[in-house]
């Protein structure tokens, strides 16, 4: 007998699970709180299918990546989305960072990270990238660009095909254990389900709290933030251009990619957001930022990394700060150059009580109801492989 199943969150993540659960025979029904799907992270992140250079050797999102990336690319070649393997190339720009370039290279080869490149010789680097700036490099040749939301789509129509129901504009607000199953409530409807997997991204800690699940780990959204080179001028990117990230921070610091519909975008810087949702320095939620300001973990958080976020605010405020981090990878850059987009992402970055970073994805489980409780990137990438982890581990196989 097939199970019935509720997903509480039409995001990639959500919708993936959805598809293989439903074209397994299960009874599929996805809970979107927004008008249409992928509105929140999954419809505004920087669209690239990563290929494995930063995570931690072993670690769900090493695994999880490298699974995917293979994943989103038949799913793309089969369904005619586009895919564009534009490669990715991470720079030092000084001698400064050849020991942290070092290190994502080890990463990078532990991770089985197809075809990399290490680049010591400034013409070889010119010759991926004619404009950029630096003195080594590793390019990452398969790293790919997409767009996610009409990927997020196509998985959609895959549920649908397989009797699976998506509802939109059906916000979850309770959620409670009877018995052998689990009453889902929105403001006008209510559900019952074998099972439920809540992949609410912004709002997996709220909506965790729902089963009493643990108020840790908490999401403390920080903004991501896009600049574009101006339509004239972006032949100074042909694929992407990466700093060597800071391993004291988890993101990953300006970076210039040329989109599948071949835009280049530089960003996302990461601002703390004054909402879950807040896609600009104006949309700000009393309530939101003061549950952020009251977790205790926000106070070490802060503490550690004042400096860097003083000085991403201060970027994130007043151009020239921006362009001046911009230009180090690529000095032909001018000040027109770059516009200013209204793109904006909000990171579900989950932190422990005391202010420490989740670093890999996390699954809880309470009863019945299964919690992704930290999903940020790579997990569009990762999305199709996340949905068969999580059916492998904590999704039973339906008795036939
Ligand atoms: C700026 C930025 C850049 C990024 N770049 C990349 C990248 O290049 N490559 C990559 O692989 N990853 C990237 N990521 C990460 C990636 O976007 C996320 O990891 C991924 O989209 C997570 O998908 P999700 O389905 O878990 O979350 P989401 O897409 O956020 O979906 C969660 C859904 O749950 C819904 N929801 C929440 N609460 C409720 C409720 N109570 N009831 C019903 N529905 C609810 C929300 O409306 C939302 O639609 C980026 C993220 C950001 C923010």
């Amino acid at each position: 007998m097939s199970e019935r199943v509720g997903i509480i969150g039409g995001g990639i993540v959500g919708v993936a699970l959805a598809r293989a659960l439903a074209q397994r025979g299960d009874e599929v029904t996805v809970l979107e709180k927004e008008p249409r799907l992928a509105a929140h992270q999954t419809g505004h992140n920087s669209g690239v299918v990563h290929a494995g250079l930063y995570y931690a050797p072993g670690s769900l999102k090493a695994t999880l990546c490298a699974a995917g990336r293979v994943r989103i690319r038949e799913f793309c070649q089969q369904k005619g989305l586009p895919y564009r393997e534009v490669g990715k190339l991470v720079v030092a720009v000084d001698e400064n960072e050849l020991g942290a370039l070092a290190e994502i290279e080890r990463r990078s080869r532990e991770n089985g990270v197809p075809d990399l490149e290490r680049i010591d010789d400034v013409a070889r680097l010119r010759e991926i990238e004619p404009h950029v700036a630096g003195v080594a490099a590793v390019h990452s040749p398969h790293t790919a660009v997409v767009d996610y939301a009409s990927i997020t789509e196509a998985m959609a129509q895959d549920v649908r095909a397989a009797e699976g129901t998506i509802l939109l504009g059906s916000e979850v607000t309770a959620m409670r254990t009877e018995g052998e199953q689990v009453r889902v409530v929105t403001p006008v409807s209510e559900h019952v389900f074998d099972r439920v997997i809540v992949c609410a991204g912004l709002h997996s800690d709220v909506v965790a709290r729902f089963v009493g699940a643990d108020p840790s780990p908490k999401i403390l959204p920080f903004r991501g933030e896009y600049w574009a080179l101006r339509p004239s001028r972006v032949d100074l990117v042909r694929g992407m251009i990466y700093p060597v990230p800071d391993p004291r921070f988890p993101f990953l610091g300006v970076h210039f990619t040329r989109g599948v519909y071949d835009d280049v975008h530089v960003g996302p810087n990461a601002v703390p957001a004054l909402a879950r949702e807040g896609y600009s320095w104006l949309r700000w939620s009393a309530k939101d930022t003061w549950e952020s300001l009251r977790w205790p973990g926000a106070w070490p958080l802060a503490r550690q990394h004042w400096r860097m976020g003083a000085d991403e605010i201060s970027a994130s405020l007043l151009k020239p700060r921006y362009f001046h981090k911009a230009r180090r990878f690529v000095p032909e850059l001018r000040m027109s150059d770059l516009q200013r987009t209204s793109s904006a992402g909000v990171r579900a970055q989950a932190w422990g009580r005391g202010g420490e970073l989740l670093d890999d994805f996390a699954v809880d489980q309470v009863g019945r109801v299964t919690l992704v409780r930290n999903a940020p990137s790579p997990a569009a990438t990762s999305s199709l492989a996340i949905a068969d982890y999580l059916i492998e581990h904590y999704l039973s196989p339906p008795a036939r």
